[in-house]
């Protein structure tokens, strides 16, 4: 790989605090929540949907790998740049874009904290299903990309049910636009389920469309007792 060249090809249209070669930061960007670590060669730090379109387009062009991270809190590896190349942060992409309480429906970028969608949703009596118990600090753009469920799964689906529309970048440099604002669209191909759960390997999400349910009007604790452990996974 030709770090110089992609060096000089991301700072044509990124500031230099946010293309990162200081190995100190790039060892921070090495691992995630597995025992995995691999070192990127540049930590890129995107502030929004232009800046990834940009990285794309360059890797694409040199021939860089590049990895997509949110907080890099998932378990398995995925966000480890086990090939090298850039690692790219959306973890600065916080913005909530739109939030219509009324159509229960919130449109961010995909950095922003699946924790800050909850409290924004939280105060109209909304919430967004996904509930991975790292939630508080990990990010939709992550969520969707992992496909998250957590314990609310069993009664409103994982992140596949939850995510209306998306914004995305392929490896090309493309943007794709899928989905729509409504619960019903149901003409076309469904890139949105596709790109949920893909582990950001077809493409990295930029912006969100979610979808927001009612909380419910009341919650009541319940305990069951089962006579062993498979009888009780059988009731799961
Ligand atoms: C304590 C703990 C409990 C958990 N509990 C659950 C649970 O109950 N249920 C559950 O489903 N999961 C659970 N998880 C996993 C959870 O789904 C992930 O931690 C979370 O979704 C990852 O978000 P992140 O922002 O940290 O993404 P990262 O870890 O940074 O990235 C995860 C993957 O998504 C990709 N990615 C990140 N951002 C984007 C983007 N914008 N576009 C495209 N690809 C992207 C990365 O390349 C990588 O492949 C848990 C994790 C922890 C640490």
């Amino acid at each position: 790989m030709n770090t110089d060249a992609l060096l000089t090809r991301l700072r044509e249209a990124l500031p230099a605090e946010r293309v990162v070669t200081d190995e100190a930061e790039r060892v921070a960007y090495s691992y995630d929540n597995s025992r995995l670590q691999a070192l990127p060669d540049v930590v890129v730090h995107a502030a929004g949907h232009d800046d990834v379109v940009h990285v794309a387009t360059c890797c694409h062009a040199l021939g860089v790998p590049l990895v997509a991270r949110g907080r890099g809190t998932n378990t398995t590896g995925a966000s480890v740049p086990v090939a090298g190349g850039v690692a790219l942060s959306l973890e600065g992409m916080q913005r909530i874009i739109d939030y219509r309480p009324a159509d229960r429906l919130l449109v961010c970028e995909a950095g922003t904290l699946n924790g800050t969608v909850q409290s924004t949703a939280g105060a109209d009596d909304l919430f967004w299903a996904p509930d991975p118990t790292s939630g508080g600090y990990s990010t939709v753009g992550g969520n969707i990309a992992c496909g998250a469920g957590g314990p609310r799964a069993v009664k409103y689906g994982t992140a596949r049910d939850a995510v209306l529309g998306l914004r995305a970048v392929d490896g090309s440099g493309r943007t794709l636009v899928t989905g729509c604002r409504t619960t019903k669209g149901v003409v076309g191909y469904d890139l949105t389920r596709l790109l949920v759960g893909s582990e950001g390997t077809l493409a990295i999400v930029t912006e969100a469309t979610l979808k927001l349910l009612p909380r419910p009007a009341l919650r009541r604790t319940m305990r069951a007792a089962y006579r062993d452990v498979e009888s009780a996974a059988a009731a799961v």
